[in-house]
């Protein structure tokens, strides 16, 4: 980074000029003034500390103020490309409103001028998808203060028994004008703010309702729910304290739910084994996600104890054709035995992928083979 150095009354930037470079005030202080029918008009007098220039930078429209240096002043330089590279890596979100704000404060500058406001443009499609995205959250709250999002079960089998043995609660959400959205698509949204607290509480107390349900439907032995865990929501303190005080309340065992957590980047060791150890002291069960995409880790299995092991559904997709996809199915259920986890195989569709989880062993399958996720009213009507 270098540095310039300006002389007391020496002009740094002038109107129209095209900005190439931020500055920041290491000493000294420097007056943003703009013309105003002849006269100057001082917008902001900055010293040490404060950023000059950076708007031009940001936006790369030309300065529409005149720096000048109200003592000796010492500045770094910023270069555009700097502060560019980090305003790349903001949330399109926190983009859209830097942007909105600047043209806000640009055609505001432009009428105190008297001069014509610069040209708004064209949206470019990135402010088109931020605001896409600011619209569906605020629905998506909107949809969870009405109770709109539901909750589905889907059945887990177990081939020793041949039974289905639980039932993975499943979150749905149909919206008013675009129809059902996916789950992928709009909890990855939740999950870049804090609405996903929210919406995982919900599930947890939709899971801990069907339960009750289902109790009083006679079914017995009581199926288990697992519910889907962010790690979001791992780092609120009180989710399994909730969780407890609900299941206590409905009088129903800890062995009655079950919670997932996917594999993904963000795994915190800490985090997770935090919930593990909590977890196991209170005899509630936990699985590992989506073992098997992504951010595969085999320390994961090493370092965190999982109850059980979903495996992903990529590893059955092709296994009637795949010699491969076979060895390495093999190879990865009896990992997951061998340290003494539950495996479960996610995605099952046809008789023969079940039957060769049959034959290796695998305790859980899961998949459209034995049942799609359904409401609840079905699963008590199945009785
Ligand atoms: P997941 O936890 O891996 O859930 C299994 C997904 O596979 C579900 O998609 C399910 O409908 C689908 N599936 C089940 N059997 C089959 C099959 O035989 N073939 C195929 N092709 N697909 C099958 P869904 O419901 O769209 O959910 C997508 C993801 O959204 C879930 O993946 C989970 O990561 C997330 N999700 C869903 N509900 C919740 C929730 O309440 N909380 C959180 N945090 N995440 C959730
Ligand atoms: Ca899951
Ligand atoms: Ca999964």
């Amino acid at each position: 980074m270098s540095r310039r150095v300006l002389r007391r009354g020496e002009v740094l930037f002038c109107e129209h000029d095209s900005g190439k470079v931020a500055y920041l005030i290491e000493q000294g202080s420097v007056r943003v003034s703009i013309r105003r029918e002849g006269e100057p008009l001082v917008l902001a007098d900055l010293s040490s500390g404060d950023l000059v220039g950076e708007m031009a930078v940001i936006d790369d429209a030309p300065r529409t103020a005149t720096a000048t240096a109200l003592e000796d002043t010492l500045l770094l330089v910023i270069d555009r490309e700097h502060l560019a590279e980090r305003i790349a890596q903001t949330d399109p979100v926190v983009r859209a409103l830097l942007g909105g704000q600047l043209k806000r404060y640009r055609s505001m500058l432009a009428a105190v001028q008297g001069l014509e406001a610069p040209d708004a443009g064209a949206k470019v499609h990135e402010d088109v998808a931020a605001i896409a995205k600011i619209r569906l959250e605020s629905q998506l709250r909107e949809a969870l203060e009405r109770r709109e999002l539901e909750m589905h079960l889907q059945p887990l089998f177990e081939i020793p028994q041949q039974r289905v043995a639980g039932y993975e609660a499943l979150i749905r959400w149909r919206h008013p004008e675009r129809g059902p959205i996916s789950p992928a698509e709009f909890i990855a949204l939740a999950e870049e703010t804090s609405l996903i607290v929210p919406v995982g509480e919900y599930m947890l107390h939709e899971a801990i309702a069907a339960l009750v349900a289902m109790r009083k439907r006679g079914m017995e032995p009581l199926p288990f729910v697992s519910i889907n865990v962010s790690p979001r929501q791992l780092r609120e303190a009180r989710l399994i304290e909730q969780l407890l005080v609900w299941l206590k309340e409905a009088d129903l065992p800890t062995s009655a739910v079950k919670l997932e957590i996917t594999e993904s980047q963000v795994l915190d060791y800490g985090l997770v084994s935090e919930l593990l150890g909590k977890c196991r002291a209170h005899g509630i069960r936990v699985a590992l996600d989506d073992f098997g995409t992504g951010f595969s880790n085999l320390s994961h299995l090493r370092e965190l104890a999982f109850d059980t092991v979903k495996i992903d559904q990529a590893f059955v997709r092709d296994i009637e054709t795949a010699p491969r996809a076979i060895a390495m199915l093999e190879a990865i259920v009896a990992l997951v035995q061998a340290i003494g986890a539950d495996a479960l195989v996610e995605g099952i569709e046809s008789q023969t992928q079940l039957d060769v989880l049959q034959r290796l062993g695998c305790r859980y399958a899961q998949g459209y083979l034995i049942g799609k996720p359904i409401p609840l009213a079905q699963v008590l009507e199945g009785r």
